[in-house]
C-alpha cells in the first residue's frame, strides 16, 4: 500500500504507560487512545531506551541505541552528546528523512522548544512549527497543538502522502490544571495549601533547590493529588487528540490510508520512591511508556505482552509502509508488525536495554541491572553495578553476592552482547577535531580505583560532621579539598578528540565554612550549582586515542569547588558570552518553566 498511506505520528512527551486507562489506570483518562488501541495494536510492555527527551529522540527517530543529540543543543559546550564537533553517523537513517526520500511531505507541529526546524532532526522536515505559548507556561497547551495540527493536516498536499509529527507536552511539568481543579480529586484534600497552580509543591522549597525531583517529603495524599493532576493533563490531551483524529477520520473513517502511531520519549515519576520528574533513576515510571499502532491495515484488537523498545518503532513504521532502509544504513530495532498488519511471528523480546552517556542497563521481567561508567564518581558513590529485583511496582536492590552475583554476571554478559560493540563504534566515530573550547563536567571523568576520594554527595540533609574529611572530596557535582590531606593530585581521565589542549579547572570559589549560623545556605552556595565562575589554568595536555589524562593539583581545589575541566584547542578563544537578546530571555523563561535551568 505504499504510495497512498499517510502517517500521523503522535508524540506524548513524558507519558508513562500505566496512567492510560488502556494500561489499567482506574481513572478513565484516555478513551480516545483506548479506542485507537482497540482498532489496532497495543504494546503492553513497551519501554523507552533512555530516561529523557534528549537521549530518547535519536533512538526513536533512527532506531539506534547510540547517537548524538539531534534536537536544539541545550548545553552545546558542556555535554559530550552536544559538542559542536559532534558528527552524524552516515549509517543512520532518520524516519522523516527516509519518508521524504520516498516522496512524503514531512510536516511537524511541536510544543517542545528543543524540537525545532534548525535542529539536526528538524532539518528533515519540509515544515516544522513550534506552537507559540506564554513563556512562563513552558509550552503550548494540547488544545493549541491539536488545533494547529488539524489545520496543517487539512492544508496538506493531497496529491502525495504526508508524515505529520505532532508533539504534545501536557504531561511534562509545569502542569496547570485544565479546568482549575483536578478531574479526579482526592477526597478531603485541600491541594491549594500544598501545591502551586503550576503543579509544583509549596512546601520545603529549599529541598527542591537541590534537586527538583526530590519528593521524599511527599505524604500519601500529596502523591495521590500529584498523580491526579497528571491524569487530568492526560485526559485533557486525550480529548484534544479526539478532535485531531476526527479531522483525519472525516476523510478516512476506517483509517485505511492513515497509519497512526502513538509513542512517548519517556515517562514521569509521580512521587513514588521519593522522586518526581524523569531523572535517570531508570524506574519503570520513567521507562515504561505507551506504544499504539493503528490504521493502514493493522489488524484490530492485537496486543503484544512481550517486551518491545522505542528503537523498534522506526523499523515497524517502515515495514508497515513497505519501505526499505536506504542502502548502507541500519537500525538496531526490529519491526514488531509485519507488512500484513499482524504482530510479527517473532514479536516481542525477552528484555529491553537502556543506553546513555552515563549508564547502560538491561531490564528483564524479574530484574533491572544498571551499569555506571567504570571509574566515574557515580560508580564510586552508588556502585559500578546495581541490581534490582522487580516485585510488581516495587523494586528491591540486591547485594551482589551468592545467587544475585550469578544473576548479575549473566545480565552483564547480555548487556555486553547487545551494546558493547555498538557503544564502542559510536564513541570511536562521534567527534571530528575540536576547534572551540569545551567543558567536560566532573560527572564524565574517570578516576583510577586506587585514588583516594571521599564521596559525600552534599544535599539538604548533609551535616557538618560529614564534611570533616581530609583530602579529595566528591560533593555530588564536583570535587573539592576542604581540609588538607596528603597533598596528592587527583588523576582523572576523560574523553576528547585527539590533540593538544590548554586545560583549566572550571570552579566556584567556596567561602570559609560558617562557624555558627548559615551552614545550610553555605552548603547550597558552595555545592548545589554546576556553573563555574572562575577558570584556573592547569597547563597543557594531549589527548591520544580519544583519551586525555590530567593530574589536578590539590592546591587548585582548596577553597574551590571544581565542577568541570575546560579544554581549549590551540589558537581557540572562549567565545565571549553574547549579550542576551529578548529571544534568549524568552527561551530562558521557557526552559526555567520546564525545570531545565535554575
Ligand atoms: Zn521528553
Amino acid at each position: 500500500m505504499p504510495g497512498d498511506v499517510s502517517v500521523l505520528f503522535v508524540m506524548l512527551d513524558a507519558t508513562r504507560a500505566d496512567r492510560l486507562s488502556a494500561w489499567g489506570n482506574p481513572h478513565p483518562t484516555t478513551p480516545t487512545l483506548d479506542g485507537l488501541a482497540r482498532a489496532g495494536a497495543l504494546f503492553r510492555r513497551h519501554f523507552a531506551n533512555s530516561h529523557a527527551t534528549r537521549p530518547s529522540f535519536p533512538q526513536l527517530m533512527t532506531g539506534r541505541y547510540y547517537f548524538q543529540n539531534v534536537l536544539r543543543a541545550f548545553t552545546p559546550n558542556e555535554h559530550p552528546r552536544e559538542f559542536p564537533f559532534s558528527q552524524g553517523d552516515p549509517t543512520a537513517a532518520f524516519v522523516p528523512a527516509v519518508l521524504r526520500g520516498q516522496g512524503f511531505e514531512t510536516l511537524g507541529v511541536s510544543a517542545h522548544p528543543w524540537f525545532v526546524s534548525a535542529s539536526d532532526l528538524g532539518r528533515h522536515f519540509d515544515r516544522l512549527e513550534l506552537v507559540a505559548a506564554e513563556a512562563t507556561r513552558g509550552y503550548a497547551d494540547a488544545r493549541d497543538v491539536a488545533e494547529r495540527a488539524r489545520a496543517v493536516w487539512l492544508a496538506r498536499d493531497a496529491s502525495r502522502p504526508v508524515f505529520l509529527y505532532v508533539h504534545f507536552m501536557d504531561m511534562h511539568m509545569p502542569r496547570y490544571l485544565p479546568d482549575g481543579e483536578p478531574r479526579f480529586p482526592v477526597a478531603g484534600y485541600d491541594w491549594r495549601r500544598r501545591f502551586k497552580p503550576s503543579g509544583e509543591p509549596l512546601f520545603h522549597p529549599e529541598r527542591r533547590r537541590w534537586l527538583r525531583a526530590d519528593a521524599r517529603d511527599f505524604g500519601e495524599l500529596d502523591r495521590r493529588h500529584f498523580a491526579a493532576v497528571y491524569d487530568s493533563r492526560l485526559a485533557h490531551t486525550d480529548a484534544q487528540l479526539a478532535r485531531l483524529l476526527a479531522a483525519v477520520r472525516a476523510e478516512d473513517p476506517d483509517l485505511r490510508r492513515t497509519l497512526v502511531i502513538v509513542a512517548s520519549d519517556h515517562g514521569e515519576e509521580l512521587g513514588e520512591d521519593g522522586r518526581t520528574d524523569h531523572t535517570d533513576s531508570l524506574a519503570d515510571g520513567v521507562q515504561h511508556v505507551p506504544w499504539i499502532v493503528a490504521g493502514a491495515g493493522v489488524a484490530a484488537g492485537q496486543a503484544c505482552d512481550r517486551f518491545t523498545e522505542n528503537i523498534d518503532i522506526a523499523p515497524t513504521l517502515l515495514e508497515l509502509l513497505g519501505i526499505l532502509l536506504p542502502e548502507g544504513t541500519r537500525m538496531d530495532g526490529r519491526a514488531q508488525l509485519g507488512r500484513d498488519g499482524r504482530l510479527a511471528s517473532r514479536a516481542g523480546k525477552p528484555a529491553v536495554y537502556y543506553a546513555w552517556e552515563s549508564y547502560r542497563a538491561i531490564r528483564t521481567r524479574r530484574y533491572l541491572l544498571r551499569e555506571n561508567v567504570a571509574g566515574s564518581f557515580a560508580a564510586r558513590s552508588d556502585g559500578e553495578v546495581v541490581l534490582y529485583r522487580l516485585d510488581g511496582a516495587a523494586r528491591v536492590r540486591l547485594a551482589l553476592e551468592g545467587r544475585a552475583a550469578g544473576v548479575a554476571g549473566r545480565l552483564r554478559a547480555r548487556l555486553d552482547r547487545r551494546l558493547a560493540r555498538r557503544r564502542a563504534r559510536f564513541l570511536r566515530a562521534r567527534y571530528e577535531a575540536a576547534r572551540t573550547p569545551f567543558l567536560v563536567r566532573a560527572e564524565f571523568w574517570r578516576v583510577a580505583p586506587e585514588t583516594r576520594v571521599s564521596s559525600v554527595p552534599v544535599g539538604p540533609a548533609t551535616g557538618r560532621r560529614a564534611l570533616r574529611v581530609r583530602g579529595w572530596l566528591w560533593a555530588g557535582h564536583g570535587v573539592t579539598v576542604l581540609r588538607p590531606g596528603d597533598g596528592t593530585p587527583l588523576p582523572v581521565t576523560l574523553s576528547a578528540p585527539d590533540g593538544v589542549y590548554e586545560v583549566e579547572a572550571a570552579v566556584r570559589p567556596i567561602q570559609p565554612m560558617p562557624r555558627l549560623l548559615g551552614f545550610g545556605r553555605w552548603c547550597r552556595e558552595s555545592f548545589s550549582s554546576e556553573s563555574a565562575t572562575v577558570y584556573v589554568a592547569l597547563g597543557a595536555a594531549r589527548a591520544v586515542g580519544g583519551e586525555l589524562s590530567v593530574a589536578i593539583p590539590a592546591a587548585a581545589a582548596t577553597g574551590r569547588h571544581i565542577v568541570a575541566l575546560r579544554l581549549s584547542p590551540p589558537g581557540s578563544v572562549a567565545e565571549a558570552a553574547a549579550e542576551p537578546g529578548p529571544e534568549d530571555e524568552e527561551l530562558r523563561v521557557r526552559l526555567q518553566a520546564l525545570g531545565y535551568v535554575e
